[in-house]
């Protein structure tokens, strides 16, 4: 409105404390700006460690060079894509620079998605080239590639740069690359010498399509511009006042993920420090690569934290190296902070964003601890980051006064301009520059921010966003089912899981078990249902549309159920 609310008169700037700066000046223009700048001051840093592996900023960025080099003379320019499907392995940080130095917009993958999903975001991302895993490659996306316009490939196998002999961890790879395939590693080495492409993007370029289910169900490409990111990275810094400066970042969190991208990758290059990686989460290896590195600062989702906490071997030792914890992607409950600090001696800072807000929106400070709401015993998501103001609005987007429950809308230099080819999603999501999320919420005196719910029907597995209408369109597609609603339900591990409610054609019967592994062969791990319940019926509404809000608070009654 045009008095101005509360939310612009930014109540949360006193709890900065004189601790951080209230306004944030990115020194960088893009991201290969910040790389360069590290690279100059600390060449001979470690910049990432892999098991046993490691990499110097100077490694860093001669391999990278190589790999640029090969894809420049192969075409790869300015706004073409690269699309990036690698689990969290050094190369994928070879593989991202690469793609920057040739002013290329990286498109990472989810390494867990299968033919179903990657087919629609290459089909809208249009990339010309992409690494992949040598595993990848032959599993998924050899057959995808030529009919979606790649003409470029360098695969990598994750044993490469790694020396330990653990084949539990990564299994066995002894897949060869397909022959029309380079190897990434042999090109980044060979690279050296050829001339390299010096890309230097403006703010507004784009650095990253990421794809993301938003606030409305449909895959869509956050333009995540070099400003967007440089802002984060660099907001990450100034947050934690330079005390962090070359520190070891541990990347709990996957680099595919914007969360990983910005505050791990983003977080270590602007501290001048080391990224630790371990190819996925797993808590045993973590708990491992923990010990060995020592870094000083992690982040990850909060179903990781109690995931480590789980671990039998799990003890004080092996997080004693750290003094910055946070967790970010998915709700944080304050059960699992008081546990976490009990057990190892860490709080637990909570940040909320989205791909959208080039993760960070809103974080509690390194400097404080977040209030815990009493009514409702929800931990706050912190208070908004540099430059940027949250609001909580109602339906028709006026702000709501102070304490009232509503949508959060985010607006400042972490939001992204766009989604990828889509003006109608674009307008109807980012008004003006102001992200709605679809996120309900509310902010208390202080500017202590909350979000209590979700108006989307999206379920939150460990930081995975799985939308219920793609598991239900592939379900949909087996020859049992009549109608099929896909819920969220509580799960000890993962926060939420799915779980699928199916009813049946007349003339057909199926056991459960068959729509799981129906599903399981057609979708990434983290979105198949882990339960299907048959019933007789579905609940509907008058105009016949299906009730998944009433099916998550379902009870199943035996009789009923067919
Ligand atoms: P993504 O685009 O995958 O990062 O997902 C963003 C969504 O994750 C948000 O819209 C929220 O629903 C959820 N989310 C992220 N961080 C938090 C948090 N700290 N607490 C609760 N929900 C969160």
């Amino acid at each position: 409105g045009v008095l101005g609310s509360v939310y612009d008169e930014r109540p949360w700037l006193a709890l900065y404390e004189e601790q951080i700066p209230t306004w944030l000046e990115p020194r960088f223009g893009n991201m290969l700006q910040l790389f360069a700048d590290t690279c100059g001051q600390h060449p001979d840093r470690v910049a990432v460690t892999y098991f046993d592996a490691q990499l110097t900023y100077r490694e860093l960025d001669e391999l990278s060079d190589g790999v640029a080099a090969h894809l420049a003379e192969r075409g790869l320019a300015g706004g073409d894509r690269l699309a990036v499907y690698l689990q969290n392995i050094p190369q994928f940080v070879i593989a991202l620079l690469a793609g920057w130095k040739c002013g290329a917009i990286v498109v990472p993958l989810n390494p867990m998605y299968r033919s179903h999903e990657l087919t629609r975001i290459l089909g809208d991302a249009q990339p010309v080239a992409a690494v992949s895993s040598e595993q990848g490659w032959h599993d998924v996306l050899a057959e995808l590639a030529g009919p979606a316009g790649i003409s470029t490939v360098l695969t990598t196998s994750e044993l490469d740069l790694q020396t330990r002999d653990d084949e539990r961890v990564l299994g066995s790879s002894s897949r060869r690359p397909a022959p029309e395939c380079a190897d990434l590693l042999d090109v980044a080495r060979a690279g050296a010498g050829s001339p390299v492409p010096r890309a230097d993007p403006d703010a507004d370029d784009i650095a990253l399509l990421v794809y993301t289910s938003g606030t409305s169900g449909v895959p869509k490409g956050a333009t995540n511009t070099h400003g967007n990111l440089v802002f984060n990275s660099e907001g990450f810094r100034a947050r934690t006042r330079g005390e962090q400066d070359g520190s070891g970042v541990f990347a709990l969190a996957p680099l595919f993920h914007i969360t990983g991208m910005v505050c791990q990758f983003g977080a270590a290059l602007a501290l001048g420090g080391r990224l630790d990686l371990v190819h996925r989460f797993e808590p045993g290896v973590v708990l491992d690569a923990l010990a060995e590195h020592r870094p000083a600062y992690m982040i990850g989702p909060a179903t990781a934290y109690m995931a480590l906490m789980n671990h039998p071997k799990a003890d004080r030792e092996h997080f004693a190296s750290l003094d910055l914890v946070y967790s970010g992607g998915a709700p944080l409950p304050s059960a699992v902070v008081e546990s976490f600090r009990e057990r190892f001696g860490h709080y637990v800072h909570n940040g909320y964003g989205l791909t959208e807000t080039s993760a960070t929106a809103t974080s509690v400070p390194a400097h404080l601890e977040a209030p815990v709401d009493e009514d409702s015993g929800t931990l706050s998501v912190g208070i908004p980051t540099f430059n940027t103001v949250v609001r909580i609005v109602d339906d028709v987007g006026e702000d709501l006064p102070q304490g009232e429950v509503g949508e959060i809308v985010i607006e400042g230099p972490p939001v992204v301009p766009a989604y990828w080819n889509k003006p109608e999603e674009t307008a109807a999501g980012i008004r003006d520059g102001r992200l709605h999320t679809g996120d309900v919420g509310f902010m208390d005196a202080q500017g202590w921010f909350y979000v209590v719910d979700r108006k989307k029907d999206m379920i939150n597995a460990s930081g995975f966003k799985v939308w219920p209408r793609e598991v239900e369109d592939v379900l949909y597609t087996h020859p049992a089912v009549r109608e099929v609603a896909v819920v969220g339900v509580p799960d000890q591990y993962r926060g939420e899981t799915v779980k699928a409610y199916v009813s049946l054609r007349g003339e057909h019967s199926a056991e459960p078990e068959e729509f799981v592994d129906f599903c399981k062969q057609r979708m990434a791990a983290y979105k198949y249902p882990r339960t299907v319940e048959v019933l007789g019926e579905l609940p509907k509404t008058a105009t016949g549309k299906i009730l998944r809000r009433e099916l998550r608070g379902y009870r199943p009654d035996p009789a009923a159920a067919a």
